[in-house]
């Protein structure tokens, strides 16, 4: 395809973005891949191959703003396909500072951004993390239940945050932690903010680290906040900012118990995932990718009844549907992205629809290669094991599909669908 001088359209990539592309590409299948099955194993975070590329200028704040900031949206969802293409653990190993910087860029003002996004990365010889911390035991789906709390002391300019995080990705182990806390209870999540705890605080602690199912490169965790003291500039946005918001949110609490119907706000973790959203589906793309290469290879070289298995209409649909699906959900990835990237505001929720739909494509996509690769899909020989384990996440995580499916339909309906 190539670019139509009538309107412009091109899915054809510009060479930036396929230099970028086949770079990572090698990285994923040079470095990511042949580790992917040890890191599983150690449930460790992978150091070596984070260090590595740190080194590349892979793992860097550069280039992962390099990226979000090409305008047609594509340098993030490349980036992602490609590096979880290698592997899903490894890869959230990688992006996960990204993500939680992305906290900081959606509610934070210019200067903390040139502050703190630095520091959530270090530098290539003294690798740092960073860590996004908003669900909470009793705080998942439902982020308006969150009870940390952010407490404002006059006298010393300091915000003081109390309470238990949960599911933090690189939690207790990075170096800067982004928390959401509620700062005005009564108004729900319109009532939330979030936080900057620099390097060193004390009060923060890591909790209990999981054992997973899948993504077990990742470092997933609770983070405990008991009497944390962070400066007042630590609050992302200011308080200026904070305190016009919570007049609006009074206001607009006490118009609505007045019955009258008012316009929707966002709150600070909802802003973060809403610019996430597609990033997330892209990684669930690669993961759906990279096992249906592994299906394909496969059912073209494994025989059985004198033929190879492919030859049977049964396998080879089973791989026009994965690929078919595998497209879709990129084509719904990007072009989420390049609304998010062009100021087109997400009038159908279509971040939302391309993470649920390339989050649904990855766990159908891996379960298909298990049973396409038979005996062999269900061992720990092969890499689609892996890859179906490491899939289920993205049914979950960044909202399960529940929510993405009840987003869609309030955005959609307009009504308070539940
Ligand atoms: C590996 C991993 C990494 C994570 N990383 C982070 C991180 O870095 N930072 C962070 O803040 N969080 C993180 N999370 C948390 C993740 O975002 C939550 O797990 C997710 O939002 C779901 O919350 P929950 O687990 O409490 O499930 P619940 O909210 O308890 O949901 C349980 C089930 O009920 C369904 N459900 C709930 N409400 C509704 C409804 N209204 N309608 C229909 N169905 C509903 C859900 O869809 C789900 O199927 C991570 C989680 C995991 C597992």
């Amino acid at each position: 395809m190539s670019d139509s001088p009538a309107t412009g359209f091109t899915l054809d990539l510009n060479e930036d973005q396929i230099a970028v592309r086949d770079w990572l590409h090698g990285f994923a299948a040079d470095v990511i891949r042949p580790a992917a099955a040890e890191w599983d194993e150690r449930e460790e975070t992978p150091w070596p191959v984070i260090q590595e590329a740190a080194k590349l200028g892979i793992y860097s704040l550069d280039f992962f703003a390099q990226q979000q900031f090409d305008p047609t949206g594509l340098g993030i969802p490349i980036t992602m396909e490609e590096l979880f293409w290698g592997d899903a653990g490894i890869g959230l190993a990688i992006v996960g500072s990204a993500l939680a910087a992305v906290g900081v860029v959606a509610n934070g003002t210019p200067e903390q951004v040139g502050t703190w996004a630095p520091q959530m990365f270090g530098t290539p010889d003294d690798v740092k993390l960073a860590a996004f911390c908003s669900s909470e035991p009793n705080a998942g789906s439902d982020v308006a239940a969150m009870r940390t709390r952010a407490v404002y002391d006059q006298a010393t300019d300091e915000w003081v945050l109390n309470g238990t995080k949960t599911w933090a990705t690189n939690g207790g182990i990075a170096h800067v932690h982004v928390v959401v806390a509620s700062v005005e209870p009564a108004l729900g999540a319109r009532g939330q903010a979030s936080f900057i705890v620099p390097p060193g605080t004390p009060g923060l602690s890591q909790g209990q680290k999981f054992k997973k199912h899948g993504i077990r490169a990742s470092h997933t965790a609770e983070v405990v906040l008991d009497n944390v003291r962070v400066p007042g500039h630590c609050l992302l946005g200011g308080k200026e900012k904070l305190d016009e918001r919570l007049a609006r949110a009074r206001e607009r609490a006490a118009a609505e118990a007045r019955g009258e119907r008012t316009e929707k706000v966002k709150n600070a973790a909802m802003a973060t995932f809403e610019a996430s959203r597609p990033a997330v589906g892209a990684q669930a793309v690669g993961v759906a990718r990279a096992a249906y290469e592994v299906a394909l290879d496969y059912a073209m070289t494994r025989e059985q009844f004198g033929r190879p298995i492919i030859d049977n209409q049964g396998i080879a649909f089973a791989l026009a549907d994965m690929r078919t699906r595998i497209d879709a959900s990129r084509l719904l990835v990007w072009r989420a992205s390049w609304m998010a990237n062009n100021g087109k505001p997400f009038t159908a929720a279509e971040g939302s629809m391309s993470k649920l739909y390339a989050g649904e494509t990855a766990k159908w996509v891996t379960g298909q290669a298990i049973q396409i690769l038979g005996g062999n899909g269900f061992t720990r020989e092969y890499p689609v094991e892996r890859m179906h384990r490491d899939a289920a996440i993205y049914t979950i995580f960044e909202g399960t599909s529940e929510i993405q499916r009840l987003v869609i339909a309030r955005t959609l309906s307009g009504l308070p669908i539940r």
